[in-house]
């Protein structure tokens, strides 16, 4: 990493009440394809935070005041400026994250964009609530107004894919946000705030404050101006969140991680559930919340499955991100690596069978990317449902797959994990695939077919993957303070 300092680094700035400011120490940041330091993150800490909540407190009076017309047209021309550079922003999140680039060209980058349309939209046509109670001659209605700063959290997987899903619903409603992207995955944020002037955001409603999670994070989640903080990371950090917001009493929306069951029948149509199936584990290197990590196979089709599934896995290429051949690009970091790489050999230790990927195949990479941090697809069989294999979220391109007999069974073992995010069926029979949906304990279900999303409807997870939903009513009444009001003759 010393060697790259030489060459010229790219340099972050915060960005507080509409102006790049320089911060007192940085952070470097990798290219996870070449192993690199490329990047210089601002080490943010209290006092950048202070002055960033700062910034967005005296901006929203005016904000707050906006009709949502007025604030729609706004989120929609930063899309429009957003999408302009698409190709820009994907490069930079292949080269900040590891992912490839089709991936940042065909997901990330566009999602951001649709983010800010769909909320551009979306606040228009919230309607509140009126009763009426003709014997007290009174009627009451709800009124809804933006709670203040939001203090914005989000994680390193899809980088502004989630904090645009974030601050596009915060600002829409009329808050003012301070957001702190991960520390390893910061420059699209960055390149983002260049564009909010010319969006006609106003200086302070949004500013992004870099840095880590135990100095900036924290920072913001004992502000005692921030009300309200919405976070998508891991449950570890979630918790010392809840911890540190407790005696400010704060709102909170938490979507956390998961260990996501991909349930396969004996009557599904494998043409299809496949390929889906090892999309749902692998895609973004498996580093996608909602990735499938436990594949339950009805025994009559097992061995079946099991062959194909890992003929369908081994398609999938590894390799430079930049290269728009390539499936699977880097992982997030070396530490990363090694703890996905672990898992793995816990697995073999316990005796499960490692059917392709990791210590089976081996892994040919450019000369430019033999330091980056890559590892193949990997699918393992005959796990037990106790080993940290099958409970933990790895994160990573690793997938577990088990056979099971029956309806009953299945359902059991699917719950039996602390998390409760995304859950994937597979069947024809319609009757099934409803029982099946209405137990799992998930905030998702997906039925012959994954991460089809209507942003209308409420995302978010059950147990440890989170307190709370998010999409169009949800953010809104996140976002929103509801009053209850009522007027008599
Ligand atoms: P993380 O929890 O380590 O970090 C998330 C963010 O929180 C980062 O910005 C980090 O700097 C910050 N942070 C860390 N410690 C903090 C603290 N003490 N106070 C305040 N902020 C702090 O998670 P990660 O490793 O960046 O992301 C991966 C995790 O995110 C996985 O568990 C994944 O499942 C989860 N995830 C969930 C969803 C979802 O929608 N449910 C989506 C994507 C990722």
């Amino acid at each position: 990493p010393t060697m790259a300092h030489s060459k010229a680094l790219l340099v972050l700035e915060n960005f507080i009440d509409g102006k790049f400011v320089p911060c007192s120490s940085y952070i470097d940041s990798y290219n996870p394809s070449t192993g690199d330091v490329y990047c210089r993150v601002p080490d943010s800490g209290k006092e950048e935070v202070e002055a960033a909540v700062k910034a967005a407190k005296d901006a929203f009076p005016i904000w707050s005041s906006k009709s949502p017309l007025e604030r729609s047209q706004i989120l929609n021309k930063l899309a429009d400026l957003i999408e302009h550079d698409l190709e820009a922003f994907a490069q930079a999140e292949s080269k900040d994250q590891g992912k490839t680039i089709t991936f940042a060209r065909t997901v990330d980058i566009p999602r951001a964009v649709h983010n800010f349309r769909f909320f551009a939209s979306s606040i228009l046509h919230h309607v509140t609530e009126c009763t009426e109670m003709p014997t007290m001659g009174c009627v009451h209605y709800t009124s809804r107004a933006p709670v203040g700063v939001a203090g914005l959290i989000s994680p390193w997987n899809l980088p502004l894919y989630l904090l645009t899903w974030k601050i596009a619903p915060a600002i829409a409603c009329g808050n003012t946000v301070v957001a702190k992207p991960s520390e390893m995955t910061s420059v699209t944020a960055w390149m983002m705030c260049k564009l909010l002037e010319k969006a006609g955001v106003p200086p302070g409603v949004v500013n992004v404050v870099f840095g880590t999670g135990a100095k900036a994070g924290e920072a913001l989640v004992c502000h005692p101006d921030v009300p309200l903080i919405s976070f998508t990371g891991s449950t570890l950090t979630a918790q010392r969140i809840a911890e540190k917001s407790a005696p400010h009493c704060k709102r909170l929306s938490l979507e956390l991680g998961g260990k996501n069951p991909a349930i396969i029948f004996e009557d599904a149509d494998l043409s299809q559930c496949i390929p889906t199936t090892v999309r749902s584990s692998f895609a973004n290197q498996g580093e996608i919340c909602l990735c499938t990590s436990r594949i339950f196979v009805q025994r009559g089709i097992y061995s079946e499955f099991l062959k194909r599934f890992v003929a369908e896995a081994k398609k999938w290429k590894t390799g430079n991100p930049s290269d728009p051949t390539i499936d699977v690009g880097a992982l997030i970091s070396k530490e990363h690596l090694e703890k996905v790489k672990n898992y793995v050999k816990k697995a073999q230790a316990e005796g499960a069978r490692v059917l392709c990927g990791e210590g089976v195949d081996p892994l040919a990479l450019p000369s430019g990317n033999q330091k980056g941090y890559f590892m193949l697809p990997t699918v393992i069989a005959e796990v037990k449902d106790e080993s940290c294999c099958m409970q933990e979220e790895i994160f990573g391109p690793v997938t577990c797959v088990v056979a099971f007999d029956t309806e009953e069974e299945v359902i059991r073992r699917a719950n039996g994990v602390k998390y409760g995010l995304a859950a994937t069926v597979w069947s024809g029979n319609v009757g099934r695939v409803h029982r099946v949906a209405h137990r799992l304990q998930s905030g998702l279900v997906w039925t012959n077919c994954w991460l089809v999303r209507d942003l209308n409807l409420p995302f978010g997870g059950m147990k440890a993957s989170g307190i709370g939903r998010e999409g169009a009513k949800d953010s809104y009444e996140f976002f929103t303070e509801v009053k209850t009001i009522t007027i008599k003759h």
